[in-house]
């Protein structure tokens, strides 16, 4: 049979990524790979209320059609939650609810790409926003940082050569390297931006999870011409599970989005929906979410203990404020391909650096995650990473 797929899906490369999480699934193997929140944090029996709540008082709204743009009692409080933490100054009509943050990242590329147009993503870029970006086959420019944000002269070069449609950042504890972008540098690039007019994605699933400093305003503080789309989730905070996220943007953009919801899924599941405010409403989301803070500060402190301890003085890494991952770089003879192979052997598990960059090399880099091991299994498995890297010192 001949059967022809599109292009944009004879284009998805084949993901290696992928193998290696099948590969590592053994029930003896220390994994730092998946960027997984903690299981023991959800809270099962609150949301087992929350749903009784909904289903007794509400049946017919949650278990209908909802509208495209949200539950409004629930877009109420992610504006006025967004408000308070990162000083955004949005209302109800700013926000429309998605299916995860990452079904936001594949609607805002497909509102403003065509084929073969250029995003700016930073170098290394979250990976998950690259494959979906992918779907509308565009290319990249990558803009390195300095462990402030982005090099602005470097921005400012590439908005001048090329005809930038969209700018993709995530400016607190990215994924993966886990560094914050410093005030002064998200009012330079704002600044940058708001000359060129290019809508920028600031996308923020960690920004909560702070476990020390100050908390520093959104991009959107420094944005004069509604240029900024913020991206925020309930995956982390509350559950992966409930498929729960949201772009809050400038009304235009909000109704431009919409139009692209109602033709991808018609809505988010109203049922996750009227079940997550219900909770909000009723249980107290700032004592979860410091109970979450505090595991895993204590689960960062463990792992970067471990590696202060325990790694070679060649190998470098991050000292992430929040957020759920650690970014090692290797001396440039070490491919972290060959690392991990190694590493599989003795039974602990890592996600190479490569697939996060659009560029090809990019072979010494490594990405840790400490969300979901206790702290006892953090220190064996880098103490048996430590092992590994030693071994491949010149
Ligand atoms: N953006 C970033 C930077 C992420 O790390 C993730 C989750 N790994 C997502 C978006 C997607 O999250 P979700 O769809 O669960 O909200």
């Amino acid at each position: 049979m001949a059967i022809r797929y599109s292009d944009p899906v004879n284009a998805i490369k084949h993901s290696d990524t992928g193998d290696i999480l099948k590969l590592i699934a053994q029930p003896d193997m220390i994994s730092f790979a998946g960027g997984l929140p903690a299981e023991e944090l959800f809270p099962a029996e609150e949301i087992a209320k929350a749903t009784e709540i909904v289903l007794k008082n509400t049946p017919g709204k949650a278990l209908q059609y909802g509208p495209s743009l949200g539950y409004d009692p629930l877009r109420e409080s992610i504006a006025k939650r967004m408000n308070r933490m990162v000083k955004t100054n949005y209302t109800k009509d700013n926000v429309l609810v998605t299916c995860g943050s990452q079904q936001g990242l594949d609607l805002l590329c497909r509102l403003f790409c065509n084929k073969g147009d250029t995003v700016l993503v930073e170098k290394p870029s979250y990976l998950g926003a690259i494959t979906a970006f992918n779907l509308s086959q565009v290319n990249y420019v990558e803009i390195p940082g300095d462990g402030k944000g982005m090099i602005i002269e470097e921005l400012e070069k590439a908005l001048k050569e090329n005809e930038v449609r969209l700018i993709y950042v995530v400016t607190d504890f990215q994924n993966p390297t886990g560094i914050t972008w410093t005030r002064e540098r998200r009012e330079q690039f704002m600044e940058v931006v708001d000359r060129y007019e290019v809508p920028v994605i600031e996308d923020n699933p960690y920004g909560e999870l702070r476990y020390e400093g100050e908390f520093l305003p959104s991009l959107t503080t420094f944005d004069k011409k509604g240029l900024v789309c913020s991206l925020g989730t309930f995956s982390k905070t509350f559950a992966p599970g409930m498929r729960l996220g949201w772009i809050a943007a400038n009304t235009t953009f909000i109704e431009k989005c919409d139009l692209l919801k109602q033709n991808m899924d018609l809505s988010t599941s109203p049922f996750s929906q009227h079940v997550c405010e219900a909770w909000l409403d009723n249980f107290d989301f700032d004592a979860h979410v410091t109970s979450v803070r505090d595991l895993y500060r204590s689960r960062r402190d463990a792992m970067l203990n471990a590696m202060d301890e325990f790694f070679p003085k060649e190998v470098t890494y991050t000292r992430p404020e929040g957020g759920l991952f650690i970014w090692c770089t290797l001396p440039e003879y070490m491919v972290s391909r060959d690392i991990l192979k190694q590493c599989i052997e003795k039974k602990v598990a890592f996600v190479p650096g490569d697939p996060f960059f659009t560029s090809e090399g990019n072979t010494n880099f490594l990405r840790l995650n400490y969300s979901c091991n206790d702290e006892e299994t953090i220190r064996t498995g880098i103490q048996r990473i430590a092992e590994v890297l030693k071994a491949n010192l010149k």
